[in-house]
């Protein structure tokens, strides 16, 4: 049967030489990781501190397919369906559990809901639509009275981000990989035109021919000493963890409220977790060091308030603390996917909140851009250069609550 995941403590020497390097510990690391193993590449993944102590860790992990791209709803579709047979495919848990998904439109929003369901349904996302009244029938508790139409996915869900990114390097290291954690990259050797290693403490270096930078908001300052500048801004998230009120007995679904700015999900069977939806790119700063990442007590009042406008019941939750992560975002909230700079390197970076959800087929199709030196068809919309000639992902079905003025 299948378990938590474990890996063999740092191995005390590790090979002075891999057809592949990974610096990062996330799950888009352990993903990339994991899907090179399976095409037969020896890898080391690097961390510089444990699996998952980056974003992943602070991740509020769901797992929805209700993107505005047919690129994102692609994508997301693949990593949901992967989440789903997790165990199947790692031998690992990763504690996926299926919600459903809501989320609502307002009049004055009706033709762009309208719109963007049929992208979704056109996608083959199982949505249905339902009137106000019907939704709050699904879902007791949930004030809907404001919107005109709900979208509900009911394959949407959430896992546990710590056991996925474990569960995906424990099942790298099962097929050979070395995962060396406690251990930073601290510069990437370059000789002619191409990558040759990473260095690492004690003057130690890893030759390699095949680096793949998916470090997270430690990525651009990985990259720039290459001569790669990537537009990765970074903006703090804060979440929040509430105790359902008695009465409050369904565990509720994933909700996205775009109107009060919060999406939020059940948490375990008595808790709600809640957090703003902040990644606007205009709204990104240049660093990203967390001093703390806790969260303050006034923010959490804050959220509560924020979220009790869409479940009412909320109002009278007892906080059961929270923290605060750090998003890295680009201009048009979609990853850089690349092959960059020296040949031989590769970034993963950029995630721009959605990281967690597509880390199992952004991970797959890493490996095959890695393996193939061919990039997929799909990983075309994520190119780096996009910015520069000027043309940014653009939402085929944009949804104007989304992107409207942000909330404090
Ligand atoms: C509050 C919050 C809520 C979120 N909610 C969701 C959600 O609901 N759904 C969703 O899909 N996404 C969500 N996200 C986004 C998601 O968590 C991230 O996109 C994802 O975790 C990014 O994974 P990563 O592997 O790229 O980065 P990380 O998890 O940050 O991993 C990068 C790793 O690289 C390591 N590293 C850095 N420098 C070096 C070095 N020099 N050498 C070796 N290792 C190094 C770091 O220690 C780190 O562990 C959320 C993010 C936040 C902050």
């Amino acid at each position: 049967m299948a378990g938590v995941a474990t890996w063999s403590v740092t191995p005390s020497r590790h090979p002075s030489r891999a057809d592949a390097v990974v610096v990062g510990g996330g799950c888009i690391g352990a993903s990339v990781a994991f899907h090179l193993t399976r095409r037969g590449l020896s890898v080391v993944l690097l961390e510089k501190g444990h699996v998952a102590s980056g974003a992943t860790g602070h991740s509020g992990a769901l797992v929805r397919q209700h993107y505005e791209s047919l690129v994102g709803i692609r994508l997301a579709r693949r990593s949901l369906e992967f989440f789903q047979r997790f165990e199947r495919e790692t031998g690992f848990l990763c504690d996926f559990r299926t919600t459903g998904f809501l989320s609502g439109a307002r009049t004055k929003d009706l033709e762009a809901f309208e719109a963007l369901f049929k992208l979704l349904a056109g996608e083959g996302v199982k949505v249905e639509r339902l009137s106000a009244r019907e939704a709050m029938d699904l879902e007791p508790g949930l004030d809907a009275s404001d919107y005109a139409a709900v979208v509900h996915d009911p394959d949407a869900g959430y896992a546990d981000p710590i056991a996925t990114a474990a569960g995906f390097a424990a099942a790298a290291t099962r097929a050979g990989a070395t995962i060396l954690e406690d251990t930073a990259s601290q510069g990437i050797v370059v000789q002619g035109d191409a990558v040759a290693g990473v260095r690492v403490r004690g003057g130690h270096r890893i030759a390699s021919e095949r680096i793949v930078l998916a470090a997270g908001n430690w990525t651009p300052g990985l990259a720039r000493p290459l001569g790669v500048r990537l537009p990765i801004g970074f903006i703090r998230g804060d979440v929040a963890i509430l105790r359902r009120p008695v009465g409050f007995r369904n565990t509720p679904r994933i909700h996205f409220d775009f109107y009060n700015g919060t999406y939020s999900r059940p948490e375990g069977d008595k808790d709600m977790l809640v957090g703003y939806m902040r990644t606007d790119p205009r709204k990104t700063v240049r660093r990203h060091e967390l001093t703390d990442d806790s969260v303050r007590t006034s923010t959490v009042r804050g959220l509560r308030t924020r979220l009790s406008k869409r479940f009412p019941a909320m109002a009278r939750a007892q906080p059961r603390g929270g923290w605060a992560g750090v998003y890295d975002v680009t201009p048009d909230r979609y990853p850089v996917v690349d092959r960059v700079g020296p040949r031989g390197l590769y970034v993963a970076a950029g995630l721009s909140g959605h990281g967690f959800k597509l880390s199992p087929e952004l991970g797959r199709l890493v490996a095959a851009y890695v393996t193939e030196a061919r990039r997929p068809a799909d990983l075309e919309t994520f190119r780096a250069s996009r910015f520069r000639d000027g043309e940014p992902i653009v939402p085929d079905a944009p949804f104007p609550a989304r992107h409207g003025p942000r909330l404090p």
